[in-house]
């Protein structure tokens, strides 16, 4: 497909395999570009590269992220769908994150032969991507498929979003004094995963890790309203991301754990481990922003609520780059102990 095509000698997969593969995406692909998009996409899935077309005055961001069997996913614990759907929200919060709107997204897939042929799983995976892709208006335009030397699934989204061009939600712009602030809750994704990998069923009805909800609109409007100083998604966990973004920003930060929103999924684990998966889980999805003390915030944007959880302050050489201060006052080093997958 546009560019959809078969690299694996005919040896390895049979033809007639990885061609049905191929059209059964194009078919179902259609339904993620709608008229309304042909605009912006003239020419999706079906010749040697896709067409795009940013409205003028835009700039083009580009994200590419990869989703590895045993590292971010299982096949006998994820569902089809989940594994779907997770490859692309990964790549639509990095959109969110710079307060873009998708553009188009690529998909490339080595598949193990087993899953090549299993129309029942690639079209379970097919439910959960493009179900994500037709919510986010996200047209599937292209990608490859192969089949996986290795044996294992390797996944790849190349997402593509526009903003008006200058306007851009960077990591770095974070002032000391501004306040900082996280979307939704932390916590939850690393709750599920839990439950997920003991295999049990996850009987939630939300499901922060299995099927998590990209910011896109909370981070458009961020961005449009012009409410943040720095911006980012929450995917390896608060305490490596939050260090990332200052030192992108050449600040530092101090957290009040009291005020973190804990996830109601994390509520029967005990106090210390809620904290934990709140700041060192990782995959919430969710953003992590500053703004200035004296602009006033809403309550909830994008449908999603909006929590004040600390403040940054001015980077000094012999003082930790995040300190995180307990309900009684104390205030110790919160060291990056980011997200490790699955292992
Ligand atoms: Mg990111």
């Amino acid at each position: 497909m546009a560019p959809i095509r078969a690299r694996t000698p005919e040896k390895t997969l049979k033809q007639h395999g990885e061609l049905a593969l191929i059209e059964r995406i194009r078919l179902r692909a259609r339904s993620t570009l709608p008229a309304s998009r042909k605009r912006l996409v003239p020419l999706g899935i079906g010749d040697d590269c896709a067409i795009l077309a940013p409205p003028a005055g835009s700039e083009v961001v580009v994200t590419t992220d990869f989703s590895l069997e045993g590292r971010h996913f299982t096949l006998d614990r994820h569902p089809a769908a989940s594994i779907g759907h997770r490859v692309l929200a990964r790549g639509l919060s990095d959109l969110a994150a710079m307060g873009a709107q998708p553009l188009s997204v690529f998909l490339s897939l080595a598949l193990p032969r087993s899953l090549s042929l299993n129309t029942r799983w690639l079209d379970g995976f097919l439910d959960g991507l493009l179900d994500l892709a037709r919510k986010a208006k996200a047209p599937l335009a292209g990608g490859d498929t192969s089949e996986s030397p290795s044996g294992q699934l390797l996944l790849d989204i190349v997402a593509l979003g526009t903003l008006p061009a200058g306007t851009a939600l960077r990591r770095q712009g974070a002032r000391p004094g501004d306040r900082i602030y996280v979307s939704g809750a932390l916590g939850g994704a690393a709750a599920e995963l839990a439950v997920v990998l003991s295999g049990k069923r996850s009987r939630q009805p939300s499901h922060p890790h299995l099927y998590p909800e990209p910011r896109l609109r909370t981070g458009w409007m961020l961005r449009e309203r012009r409410l943040a100083t720095a911006c980012m998604d929450l995917s390896d966990g608060l305490s490596t991301d939050l260090a990332h973004l200052c030192r992108a920003s050449g600040v530092a930060a101090e957290i009040m754990l009291d005020q973190l929103p804990l996830h109601p999924l994390s509520r029967r684990a005990s106090q210390p481990e809620r904290l934990r998966m709140a700041l060192h889980g990782g995959e919430d999805y969710e953003l992590l922003f500053t703004a200035p003390a004296d602009r006033k915030l809403p309550r909830s944007l994008g449908g999603v609520p909006l929590t004040c959880i600390g403040t940054i302050v001015s980077a000094r050489p012999k003082s930790p780059i995040l300190t995180q201060i307990d309900n009684a006052g104390r205030r110790s080093a919160l060291l990056p102990g980011g997200w490790e997958h699955l292992r």
